[in-house]
């Protein structure tokens, strides 16, 4: 993960290592180099630019330290401004006071969500919650197959669209998932909505009627590490069209760059809360802004 990030920063940080102090200059050409290494890395220019400032802005404020030599002090810092971009603390989900707690995914058609609903449940149910998986993602041939074969993976229920629940309707479905959800003692609803391939009007009205019809305590947007920067204009229209509380970013076992991941909250305000990082339903967890920061510069 992040490989070229890593290795860029890690050889930004050894040039510093013969000095006995920094100088203004070695701080400049230190951050043209971070610059450097975060565009490489896919992530977006507004960030970059912040990004360096701060890291400019704390080196020049450093006090000659007898316990750090200048690179540590240097990777110290940017390791700070690193958890810093990532959301500092790691953001926890919040449960209504009133059961059920209903969660909706949305994003782009392939990011994951299926695959997410499936991990999110398992996540849950391993910590002694009861979740209802339900499908109204009616849009995409399967989705609703596949995600009964998540429910039975992840060991939890399924509310999917037959007749009495809705067929065809995916606001109708989701509302009545919440009733059902309520009379079965389900205390967590993990509704997942459909996606296209493109942003799209239509799919973005449909997302917002759903989110009206059962006033989600979350909205969780899903969004693909791989696709870089290109996860910011996508975070952008679902932000301005559903609106949403928390990230998922999936598949950031195969983000080489980090784009995404150091963009996305930055960007949209919002905290990156889960991590997926596989096919399998363990390749999932929490998200930890210090861990991530950890491993890049590893
Ligand atoms: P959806 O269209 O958004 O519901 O996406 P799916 O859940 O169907 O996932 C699309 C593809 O991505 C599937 O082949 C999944 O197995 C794969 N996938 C999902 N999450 C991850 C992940 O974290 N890592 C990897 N490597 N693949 C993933």
């Amino acid at each position: 993960m992040f490989e070229t990030l890593s290795d860029r920063l890690t050889s930004v940080f050894s040039s510093l290592r013969a000095k006995g102090r920094l100088s203004d200059a070695d701080i400049d050409a230190t951050c043209r180099e971070i610059r450097i290494a975060l565009l490489e890395a896919d992530v977006a220019l507004p960030v970059v630019k912040d990004f360096v400032a701060h890291v400019k802005e704390r080196a020049r404020g450093v006090e000659v330290s007898q316990a750090l030599n200048p690179a540590q002090q240097v990777v110290k810092i940017v390791n700070d401004e690193l958890i810093d971009i990532l959301g500092g603390e790691t953001r926890r989900l919040r449960y209504a006071k009133t059961p059920p707690t209903v969660l909706m995914l949305a994003g782009l058609q392939g990011s994951g969500k299926t695959t997410l609903a499936g991990k999110l449940a398992r996540w849950l149910r391993e910590q002694g919650h009861v979740p209802l998986l339900v499908a109204c993602d009616l849009q995409r041939p399967n989705a609703v197959q596949q995600l009964s074969v998540m429910a039975e993976r992840a060991e939890v229920a399924v509310f999917a669209p037959e007749p009495g629940n809705g067929v065809g309707d995916p606001v109708e479905v989701a509302r009545r998932s919440v009733e059902h959800a309520k009379r079965q003692q389900h205390d967590v609803v993990i509704i997942d909505t459909a996606g296209r391939l493109g942003i799209d009007q239509e799919l973005m009205r449909q997302a917002a009627d759903i989110r009206d019809a059962v006033s989600p305590d979350e909205v969780l947007f899903v969004v693909d590490a791989m696709i870089g920067q290109d996860a910011v204009t996508t975070a952008q229209a679902f932000m301005t069209g559903v609106g949403f509380d928390g990230v998922v970013l999936t598949k950031l076992d195969g983000d080489a760059r980090g784009g995404a991941a150091l963009s996305v909250r930055h960007v949209t305000g919002r905290p990156i809360m889960f991590a997926s990082t596989g096919e399998k339903l363990e390749d999932f967890d929490a998200f930890h802004p210090d861990r991530m920061a950890g491993r890049i510069l590893d």
